[in-house]
Protein backbone atom coordinates (compact mmCIF):
# COMPACT_ATOMS: atom_id res chain seq x y z
CA UNK A 1 0.00 0.00 0.00
CA UNK A 2 2.76 2.48 0.82
CA UNK A 3 4.71 1.68 -1.98
CA UNK A 4 0.81 2.37 -4.40
CA UNK A 5 0.89 5.99 -2.85
CA UNK A 6 4.52 6.86 -2.85
CA UNK A 7 4.24 5.81 -6.51
CA UNK A 8 1.03 6.76 -7.61
CA UNK A 9 -0.56 3.72 -7.87
CA UNK A 10 -3.46 4.04 -6.08
CA UNK A 11 -4.52 7.02 -2.61
CA UNK A 12 -7.24 7.11 -0.60
CA UNK A 13 -10.32 8.87 -1.81
CA UNK A 14 -10.40 12.50 -0.77
CA UNK A 15 -7.18 12.08 1.45
CA UNK A 16 -6.80 15.63 2.37
CA UNK A 17 -10.41 15.14 4.44
CA UNK A 18 -9.31 11.76 6.13
CA UNK A 19 -10.38 9.94 3.02
CA UNK A 20 -14.10 8.23 2.67
CA UNK A 21 -14.68 4.26 3.68
CA UNK A 22 -14.87 2.04 0.71
CA UNK A 23 -13.62 4.72 -1.80
CA UNK A 24 -9.67 4.89 -3.63
CA UNK A 25 -8.38 7.04 -6.29
CA UNK A 26 -6.28 5.71 -8.77
CA UNK A 27 -2.76 8.05 -9.52
CA UNK A 28 -0.93 8.46 -12.85
CA UNK A 29 0.57 4.39 -12.98
CA UNK A 30 -2.54 2.92 -11.46
CA UNK A 31 -4.32 4.40 -14.19
CA UNK A 32 -2.16 3.14 -17.23
CA UNK A 33 -1.95 -0.32 -15.25
CA UNK A 34 -5.97 -0.49 -15.17
CA UNK A 35 -6.28 0.84 -18.99
CA UNK A 36 -3.33 -2.01 -20.22
CA UNK A 37 -4.85 -4.97 -18.19
CA UNK A 38 -8.72 -3.46 -19.52
CA UNK A 39 -7.34 -3.32 -22.90
CA UNK A 40 -6.06 -6.68 -22.85
CA UNK A 41 -9.12 -8.10 -21.70
CA UNK A 42 -10.78 -6.57 -24.32
CA UNK A 43 -8.79 -8.27 -26.64
CA UNK A 44 -9.09 -11.75 -25.18
CA UNK A 45 -12.63 -11.70 -24.31
CA UNK A 46 -14.14 -9.28 -27.05
CA UNK A 47 -11.74 -8.84 -29.71
CA UNK A 48 -10.70 -12.44 -30.63
CA UNK A 49 -13.74 -14.46 -30.16
CA UNK A 50 -16.56 -14.33 -32.98
CA UNK A 51 -20.05 -13.20 -32.74
CA UNK A 52 -19.02 -10.46 -29.16
CA UNK A 53 -20.15 -7.05 -28.91
CA UNK A 54 -18.83 -4.25 -26.99
CA UNK A 55 -21.41 -1.93 -24.79
CA UNK A 56 -21.30 0.95 -22.56
CA UNK A 57 -24.69 1.50 -20.43
CA UNK A 58 -26.06 3.59 -18.21
CA UNK A 59 -25.03 3.69 -14.49
CA UNK A 60 -28.49 4.47 -13.50
CA UNK A 61 -31.84 2.69 -14.72
CA UNK A 62 -35.44 2.31 -14.82
CA UNK A 63 -36.33 1.53 -11.41
CA UNK A 64 -37.99 -1.35 -12.74
CA UNK A 65 -34.48 -2.70 -13.40
CA UNK A 66 -34.20 -3.36 -10.34
CA UNK A 67 -37.13 -5.08 -9.60
CA UNK A 68 -37.01 -7.52 -12.44
CA UNK A 69 -33.51 -8.08 -12.40
CA UNK A 70 -34.20 -9.96 -8.79
CA UNK A 71 -31.30 -7.15 -7.53
CA UNK A 72 -33.27 -6.56 -4.47
CA UNK A 73 -33.07 -10.11 -2.84
CA UNK A 74 -29.52 -10.51 -4.46
CA UNK A 75 -27.99 -7.29 -2.92
CA UNK A 76 -30.46 -6.40 -0.37
CA UNK A 77 -30.04 -2.87 1.47
CA UNK A 78 -26.02 -2.97 -0.56
CA UNK A 79 -27.97 -1.06 -3.07
CA UNK A 80 -26.99 3.19 -3.30
CA UNK A 81 -30.45 4.94 -3.41
CA UNK A 82 -30.30 8.21 -5.43
CA UNK A 83 -32.67 10.71 -6.50
CA UNK A 84 -33.26 11.53 -9.84
CA UNK A 85 -34.91 14.75 -11.43
CA UNK A 86 -35.97 17.82 -9.23
CA UNK A 87 -39.64 18.85 -7.31
CA UNK A 88 -42.73 16.78 -8.47
CA UNK A 89 -40.66 14.34 -10.94
CA UNK A 90 -38.16 13.16 -8.73
CA UNK A 91 -37.96 9.37 -9.07
CA UNK A 92 -36.19 7.42 -6.60
CA UNK A 93 -33.76 4.98 -8.49
CA UNK A 94 -30.00 3.51 -7.79
CA UNK A 95 -26.34 3.27 -8.90
CA UNK A 96 -26.09 -0.18 -10.28
CA UNK A 97 -24.32 -3.48 -8.28
CA UNK A 98 -23.00 -4.82 -11.18
CA UNK A 99 -22.82 -4.02 -15.03
CA UNK A 100 -24.57 -7.23 -15.95
CA UNK A 101 -28.07 -5.86 -15.86
CA UNK A 102 -27.63 -3.22 -18.68
CA UNK A 103 -26.54 -6.02 -21.02
CA UNK A 104 -29.57 -7.82 -20.32
CA UNK A 105 -31.97 -5.02 -20.51
CA UNK A 106 -30.49 -4.05 -23.84
CA UNK A 107 -30.62 -7.54 -25.24
CA UNK A 108 -33.37 -6.65 -27.81
CA UNK A 109 -31.70 -3.53 -28.74
CA UNK A 110 -28.76 -5.78 -29.45
CA UNK A 111 -30.80 -8.26 -31.32
CA UNK A 112 -32.15 -5.59 -33.52
CA UNK A 113 -28.97 -3.77 -34.75
CA UNK A 114 -27.12 -7.19 -35.33
CA UNK A 115 -29.17 -10.55 -35.79
CA UNK A 116 -26.28 -12.49 -34.02
CA UNK A 117 -26.95 -16.00 -34.07
CA UNK A 118 -26.47 -18.58 -31.30
CA UNK A 119 -23.88 -18.48 -29.62
CA UNK A 120 -22.99 -14.94 -29.27
CA UNK A 121 -22.39 -12.36 -26.14
CA UNK A 122 -21.68 -9.40 -24.88
CA UNK A 123 -18.93 -7.92 -22.86
CA UNK A 124 -18.67 -4.63 -21.02
CA UNK A 125 -16.19 -2.79 -18.15
CA UNK A 126 -17.95 -0.36 -16.25
CA UNK A 127 -18.22 0.69 -12.72
CA UNK A 128 -20.45 -0.82 -10.13
CA UNK A 129 -21.82 0.30 -7.00
CA UNK A 130 -21.98 -1.68 -3.20
CA UNK A 131 -22.60 0.32 -0.01
CA UNK A 132 -20.37 -2.42 1.56
CA UNK A 133 -21.20 -2.95 5.21
CA UNK A 134 -17.28 -3.37 6.05
CA UNK A 135 -15.53 -2.40 3.55
CA UNK A 136 -11.49 -3.43 3.67
CA UNK A 137 -8.47 -4.82 2.31
CA UNK A 138 -7.67 -1.89 0.50
CA UNK A 139 -8.96 -2.46 -2.91
CA UNK A 140 -10.42 -5.54 -2.21
CA UNK A 141 -13.87 -4.79 -0.68
CA UNK A 142 -15.08 -1.50 -1.62
CA UNK A 143 -17.97 0.35 -2.20
CA UNK A 144 -17.03 1.92 -6.07
CA UNK A 145 -15.43 -0.81 -8.08
CA UNK A 146 -14.90 -1.54 -11.66
CA UNK A 147 -15.93 -5.09 -13.89
CA UNK A 148 -14.81 -6.33 -16.82
CA UNK A 149 -18.17 -8.33 -17.37
CA UNK A 150 -19.53 -10.90 -20.48
CA UNK A 151 -22.75 -12.11 -21.01
CA UNK A 152 -22.61 -15.29 -23.32
CA UNK A 153 -26.18 -16.47 -24.78
CA UNK A 154 -26.44 -20.05 -26.05
CA UNK A 155 -28.90 -22.92 -26.36
CA UNK A 156 -29.82 -24.73 -22.85
CA UNK A 157 -28.08 -28.06 -24.34
CA UNK A 158 -25.12 -26.15 -25.39
CA UNK A 159 -23.95 -24.55 -22.07
CA UNK A 160 -21.49 -27.03 -20.81
CA UNK A 161 -19.56 -26.46 -23.80
CA UNK A 162 -18.89 -22.52 -23.23
CA UNK A 163 -18.86 -22.99 -19.76
CA UNK A 164 -15.98 -24.70 -20.59
CA UNK A 165 -14.43 -21.86 -23.22
CA UNK A 166 -14.60 -19.15 -21.05
CA UNK A 167 -13.34 -20.89 -17.86
CA UNK A 168 -10.22 -21.36 -19.99
CA UNK A 169 -10.03 -17.80 -21.27
CA UNK A 170 -10.15 -16.73 -17.80
CA UNK A 171 -7.05 -19.14 -17.00
CA UNK A 172 -4.86 -17.93 -19.75
CA UNK A 173 -5.70 -13.89 -18.75
CA UNK A 174 -4.83 -14.97 -15.06
CA UNK A 175 -1.45 -16.46 -16.71
CA UNK A 176 -0.92 -13.55 -19.05
CA UNK A 177 -1.26 -11.27 -16.42
CA UNK A 178 1.08 -12.96 -14.21
CA UNK A 179 -1.54 -14.11 -11.80
CA UNK A 180 -1.80 -17.68 -10.16
CA UNK A 181 -5.68 -18.13 -9.65
CA UNK A 182 -7.13 -20.99 -8.10
CA UNK A 183 -10.45 -22.39 -8.81
CA UNK A 184 -12.98 -23.11 -6.66
CA UNK A 185 -15.95 -25.32 -7.57
CA UNK A 186 -19.19 -23.32 -5.63
CA UNK A 187 -21.15 -26.13 -4.45
CA UNK A 188 -25.15 -26.32 -4.97
CA UNK A 189 -25.83 -24.64 -1.50
CA UNK A 190 -23.28 -21.68 -1.77
CA UNK A 191 -24.12 -20.89 -5.25
CA UNK A 192 -27.02 -18.19 -6.14
CA UNK A 193 -30.54 -19.86 -6.19
CA UNK A 194 -30.38 -19.42 -10.08
CA UNK A 195 -26.77 -21.06 -10.77
CA UNK A 196 -26.68 -24.62 -11.87
CA UNK A 197 -22.78 -23.86 -11.77
CA UNK A 198 -19.98 -21.53 -10.61
CA UNK A 199 -16.34 -21.78 -10.27
CA UNK A 200 -14.89 -18.69 -8.11
CA UNK A 201 -11.44 -17.82 -8.72
CA UNK A 202 -9.65 -16.83 -6.23
CA UNK A 203 -6.41 -15.79 -5.27
CA UNK A 204 -3.89 -15.85 -2.25
CA UNK A 205 -4.15 -11.95 -0.53
CA UNK A 206 -1.63 -11.31 1.58
CA UNK A 207 -4.67 -11.35 4.28
CA UNK A 208 -5.62 -14.82 2.72
CA UNK A 209 -7.61 -16.23 -0.29
CA UNK A 210 -9.82 -14.77 -1.49
CA UNK A 211 -12.75 -14.38 -4.12
CA UNK A 212 -11.06 -12.59 -6.99
CA UNK A 213 -13.42 -13.47 -10.28
CA UNK A 214 -16.62 -15.79 -10.84
CA UNK A 215 -17.54 -18.13 -13.88
CA UNK A 216 -21.65 -19.24 -13.37
CA UNK A 217 -24.31 -20.74 -15.95
CA UNK A 218 -27.17 -18.38 -14.66
CA UNK A 219 -29.75 -20.41 -17.28
CA UNK A 220 -32.18 -18.46 -18.85
CA UNK A 221 -33.10 -16.54 -15.47
CA UNK A 222 -32.30 -12.79 -16.32
CA UNK A 223 -33.79 -13.19 -19.53
CA UNK A 224 -36.79 -14.22 -18.29
CA UNK A 225 -36.93 -11.73 -15.53
CA UNK A 226 -37.12 -9.46 -18.38
CA UNK A 227 -39.74 -11.47 -20.30
CA UNK A 228 -37.29 -10.94 -23.38
CA UNK A 229 -36.99 -14.40 -25.63
CA UNK A 230 -35.34 -15.21 -28.82
CA UNK A 231 -36.07 -16.29 -32.40
CA UNK A 232 -33.96 -19.03 -33.75
CA UNK A 233 -34.13 -18.48 -37.79
CA UNK A 234 -32.45 -21.69 -38.25
CA UNK A 235 -35.14 -23.82 -36.46
CA UNK A 236 -38.00 -21.38 -36.68
CA UNK A 237 -38.58 -21.71 -32.96
CA UNK A 238 -38.47 -18.91 -30.39
CA UNK A 239 -36.75 -19.32 -27.19
CA UNK A 240 -35.10 -17.87 -24.34
CA UNK A 241 -31.16 -18.43 -24.43
CA UNK A 242 -29.20 -19.70 -21.80
CA UNK A 243 -26.22 -17.50 -20.10
CA UNK A 244 -22.68 -18.12 -18.74
CA UNK A 245 -21.35 -15.27 -17.50
CA UNK A 246 -17.29 -14.82 -16.69
CA UNK A 247 -16.86 -12.19 -14.31
CA UNK A 248 -14.06 -10.33 -13.69
CA UNK A 249 -13.66 -7.99 -10.55
CA UNK A 250 -10.85 -5.16 -12.22
CA UNK A 251 -9.84 -4.01 -9.18
CA UNK A 252 -9.22 -7.04 -7.49
CA UNK A 253 -7.13 -8.03 -10.70
CA UNK A 254 -5.29 -5.22 -10.17
CA UNK A 255 -4.22 -6.12 -6.39
CA UNK A 256 -3.60 -9.33 -7.41
CA UNK A 257 -1.15 -8.08 -10.03
CA UNK A 258 0.37 -5.55 -8.02
CA UNK A 259 0.91 -8.44 -4.89
CA UNK A 260 1.87 -10.93 -7.13
CA UNK A 261 4.63 -8.65 -8.66
CA UNK A 262 6.24 -7.13 -5.32
CA UNK A 263 9.21 -8.47 -4.97
CA UNK A 264 11.97 -7.64 -2.15
CA UNK A 265 15.60 -8.34 -3.31
CA UNK A 266 18.98 -7.32 -2.60
CA UNK A 267 21.12 -5.86 -5.46
CA UNK A 268 24.77 -4.52 -5.62
CA UNK A 269 24.34 -5.07 -1.53
CA UNK A 270 21.51 -2.91 -1.39
CA UNK A 271 17.88 -4.19 -0.16
CA UNK A 272 15.83 -3.00 -3.09
CA UNK A 273 12.01 -3.19 -3.85
CA UNK A 274 11.07 -3.96 -7.64
CA UNK A 275 7.36 -5.36 -9.32
CA UNK A 276 8.04 -8.10 -11.70
CA UNK A 277 5.27 -7.01 -13.20
CA UNK A 278 4.62 -8.47 -17.44
CA UNK A 279 5.94 -6.57 -19.70
CA UNK A 280 2.54 -6.26 -21.62
CA UNK A 281 1.25 -4.76 -18.62
CA UNK A 282 3.60 -2.49 -16.91
CA UNK A 283 2.84 0.90 -17.24
CA UNK A 284 6.12 2.11 -18.62
CA UNK A 285 7.41 -0.26 -21.06
CA UNK A 286 11.08 1.47 -21.60
CA UNK A 287 12.88 4.62 -19.60
CA UNK A 288 15.16 6.21 -21.48
CA UNK A 289 18.36 8.56 -19.02
CA UNK A 290 21.19 10.46 -20.15
CA UNK A 291 24.00 9.00 -17.85
CA UNK A 292 24.29 12.84 -16.04
CA UNK A 293 21.67 15.63 -16.07
CA UNK A 294 24.10 18.57 -16.64
CA UNK A 295 26.16 17.54 -19.97
CA UNK A 296 23.45 18.94 -22.67
CA UNK A 297 25.53 16.72 -25.45
CA UNK A 298 24.12 13.66 -23.43
CA UNK A 299 20.90 15.39 -23.35
CA UNK A 300 20.35 15.95 -26.64
CA UNK A 301 21.49 12.19 -27.57
CA UNK A 302 18.82 11.02 -25.03
CA UNK A 303 15.82 13.00 -25.68
CA UNK A 304 17.16 11.50 -30.00
CA UNK A 305 16.97 8.16 -28.52
CA UNK A 306 13.71 8.60 -26.67
CA UNK A 307 11.84 10.11 -29.76
CA UNK A 308 13.00 7.90 -32.08
CA UNK A 309 11.74 4.66 -29.44
CA UNK A 310 8.39 5.96 -28.73
CA UNK A 311 6.82 6.35 -32.34
CA UNK A 312 7.01 2.80 -31.86
CA UNK A 313 6.56 1.98 -27.99
CA UNK A 314 4.25 4.78 -26.57
CA UNK A 315 4.70 4.00 -22.95
CA UNK A 316 8.09 5.04 -22.71
CA UNK A 317 9.15 7.48 -20.01
CA UNK A 318 12.67 10.14 -20.18
CA UNK A 319 14.07 10.90 -16.74
CA UNK A 320 16.90 12.98 -16.03
CA UNK A 321 15.75 13.64 -12.13
CA UNK A 322 18.27 13.08 -9.59
CA UNK A 323 20.84 10.31 -10.04
CA UNK A 324 20.87 7.58 -12.19
CA UNK A 325 20.80 4.72 -8.52
CA UNK A 326 17.57 7.10 -7.39
CA UNK A 327 16.17 6.45 -11.36
CA UNK A 328 16.89 2.72 -11.27
CA UNK A 329 15.31 2.02 -8.43
CA UNK A 330 12.04 4.52 -8.88
CA UNK A 331 11.60 2.36 -12.03
CA UNK A 332 12.14 -0.62 -10.72
CA UNK A 333 9.54 0.26 -7.66
CA UNK A 334 6.92 0.84 -10.81
CA UNK A 335 7.69 -1.99 -12.50
CA UNK A 336 9.69 -0.94 -15.61
CA UNK A 337 11.39 -3.80 -17.48
CA UNK A 338 13.77 -2.00 -18.93
CA UNK A 339 15.96 1.03 -18.91
CA UNK A 340 18.04 2.60 -21.44
CA UNK A 341 21.20 5.05 -20.39
CA UNK A 342 23.03 7.48 -22.85
CA UNK A 343 26.48 7.75 -21.57
CA UNK A 344 30.00 9.40 -23.09
CA UNK A 345 30.79 5.72 -25.10
CA UNK A 346 27.37 6.39 -26.98
CA UNK A 347 28.20 9.91 -28.16
CA UNK A 348 31.82 8.23 -29.33
CA UNK A 349 33.81 10.94 -28.29
CA UNK A 350 37.60 9.29 -27.73
CA UNK A 351 38.48 12.20 -24.76
CA UNK A 352 35.40 10.72 -22.41
CA UNK A 353 34.09 7.81 -21.35
CA UNK A 354 35.96 4.71 -22.09
CA UNK A 355 37.56 6.69 -25.37
CA UNK A 356 36.53 3.28 -27.68
CA UNK A 357 35.24 4.36 -30.32
CA UNK A 358 33.82 1.64 -31.63
CA UNK A 359 31.18 1.84 -28.71
CA UNK A 360 29.72 5.26 -30.26
CA UNK A 361 25.96 4.66 -31.07
CA UNK A 362 25.51 2.00 -28.48
CA UNK A 363 23.44 2.70 -25.07
CA UNK A 364 23.00 0.50 -22.03
CA UNK A 365 19.81 -2.03 -21.41
CA UNK A 366 19.13 -2.84 -18.01
CA UNK A 367 16.80 -5.61 -17.17
CA UNK A 368 14.81 -4.90 -14.19
CA UNK A 369 14.66 -9.01 -12.67
CA UNK A 370 18.46 -9.31 -12.93
CA UNK A 371 20.01 -5.43 -12.62
CA UNK A 372 22.32 -6.80 -15.48
CA UNK A 373 23.60 -4.17 -18.04
CA UNK A 374 24.20 -4.94 -21.72
CA UNK A 375 25.68 -2.62 -24.23
CA UNK A 376 23.59 -2.59 -27.68
CA UNK A 377 23.64 -0.69 -30.99
CA UNK A 378 20.98 2.03 -30.40
CA UNK A 379 19.74 0.51 -34.19
CA UNK A 380 18.62 -2.41 -32.53
CA UNK A 381 16.80 -1.79 -29.22
CA UNK A 382 13.31 -1.64 -30.91
CA UNK A 383 13.53 -4.85 -32.18
CA UNK A 384 14.71 -6.09 -28.69
CA UNK A 385 12.29 -4.06 -26.88
CA UNK A 386 9.31 -6.07 -29.14
P1 LIG B 1 -17.74 -11.25 -2.53
O1 LIG B 1 -18.26 -12.63 -2.22
O2 LIG B 1 -16.27 -11.09 -2.31
O3 LIG B 1 -18.57 -10.14 -1.92
P2 LIG B 1 -19.34 -11.41 -4.86
O4 LIG B 1 -19.46 -12.89 -4.99
O5 LIG B 1 -20.45 -10.63 -4.26
O6 LIG B 1 -17.97 -11.05 -4.10
P3 LIG B 1 -19.84 -10.91 -7.59
O7 LIG B 1 -21.21 -10.38 -7.33
O8 LIG B 1 -19.68 -12.28 -8.16
O9 LIG B 1 -18.97 -10.78 -6.25
O10 LIG B 1 -19.07 -9.81 -8.47
C1 LIG B 1 -18.14 -10.17 -9.49
C2 LIG B 1 -16.74 -9.66 -9.19
O11 LIG B 1 -16.76 -8.29 -8.85
C3 LIG B 1 -16.07 -10.34 -8.01
O12 LIG B 1 -15.49 -11.56 -8.40
C4 LIG B 1 -15.04 -9.31 -7.61
O13 LIG B 1 -13.88 -9.40 -8.43
C5 LIG B 1 -15.73 -8.00 -7.92
N1 LIG B 1 -16.28 -7.40 -6.70
C6 LIG B 1 -17.44 -7.69 -6.09
N2 LIG B 1 -17.63 -6.93 -5.00
C7 LIG B 1 -16.56 -6.10 -4.92
C8 LIG B 1 -16.18 -5.06 -4.02
N3 LIG B 1 -16.94 -4.70 -3.00
N4 LIG B 1 -15.02 -4.42 -4.24
C9 LIG B 1 -14.23 -4.76 -5.29
N5 LIG B 1 -14.53 -5.74 -6.17
C10 LIG B 1 -15.69 -6.40 -6.00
Amino acid sequence: MSLCKRRGFVYPSSEIYGGFSGFWSYGHYGTILKENIKSLWRQRFIFDKEAMFATDTSIIGNPQVLEASGHVSNFGNEIFKTEVGTGEDTVVSHLRAETAQGIFVDFKNLVDSHHPKLPFGVGQIGKAFRNEISPRDFIFRQREFEQMEVEYFVKEEDWEKYFEMWREVMNRFALEVGIKAHELEVSAEDRAHYSKRTIDFQFDYPFGRGELWGLAYRTDFDLKNHNLDYFDEESGTRFVPHVIEPSLGLDRTILAVLTSAYTEDELGGEKRIYLKLNKNIAPVRVAVFPLLKNKPELIAKAREVYAMLKKEIPNIEFDDNGNIGKRYRRQDEIGTPHCITIDFDTLGDPSTGSGQETLKDTVTLRDRDTGEQERVKISELSSLLK
